[in-house]
């Protein structure tokens, strides 16, 4: 059980994935609230029949997997919806981080979320962690990991915090504009503080 816990932010493309991995060599048992979000309605889980009772079968691909773009979607123009669909999974995404968390046997735990702030799974962590990088470094980076539209990437942006506020909750700030081998030295250096963190906590 790790009782440190340091949620790991930033925008898309920002490179919270490439930090993550870093600490990841250090021993550091990563928790992706993403990956979680997704388990938690995969076919035949309980969450995912209560989303076709409710909104039917028209939000299941034809492999039987939740059409998350389209529930997106009809919640974006429908906030009673978006209220029972949070009510249903946020508990179910909690108790989830919870028992990762007792699973883990590292002195402290990355809680990776890139909605970290939006969500306030703030709460639930000792520290926040931003992974920074200007608006232009973060647009194409983006683009060329996923071979999307700008627009696209744009609109996503958007829904996410902006760069100074999220900075403004950062207890620490990992700036990614650099190369590799300096964040790697920026890691290193964190990765021994919050040691010391949680072995005095
Ligand atoms: P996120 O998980 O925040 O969306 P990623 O870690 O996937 O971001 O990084 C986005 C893209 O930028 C990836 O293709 C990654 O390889 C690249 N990248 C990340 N950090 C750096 C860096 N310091 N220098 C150059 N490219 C980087």
């Amino acid at each position: 059980m790790s009782n440190f816990i340091v949620g790991l932010t930033g925008g898309i493309g920002s490179g919270k994935t490439t930090v993550a991995n870093i600490f990841a060599a250090y021993g550091v048992t990563l928790i992706d609230a993403d990956i979680i979000a997704r388990d938690i309605v995969k076919p035949q889980t309980p969450a995912l029949v209560k989303i076709v009772e409710r909104f039917g079968n028209n939000y299941l691909g034809a492999d039987g997997y939740l059409d998350r773009a389209k529930l997106r979607e009809k919640v974006f123009n429908d906030s009673t919806a978006k209220q029972w669909l949070n009510n249903l999974l946020h508990p179910l995404i909690r108790s989830t981080i919870g028992k990762e968390l007792s699973a883990a046997k590292s002195a402290y735990c990355l809680l990776i979320a890139p909605l970290l702030i939006e969500n306030k799974l703030t709460h639930y962590v000792n520290r926040v962690l931003v992974v920074d990088v200007d608006e232009k470094t973060q647009l194409t980076r983006a683009m060329l990991r996923d071979n999307n539209s700008q627009t696209l990437i744009k609109n996503i942006m958007k829904s996410q915090l902006p760069r100074q506020e999220r900075l403004a909750v950062a207890d620490d700030i990992i700036d990614n504009t650099v190369a590799l081998d300096k964040v790697h030295k920026q890691v290193e250096k964190l990765h021994q503080f919050y040691l010391n963190l949680a072995s005095t906590k």
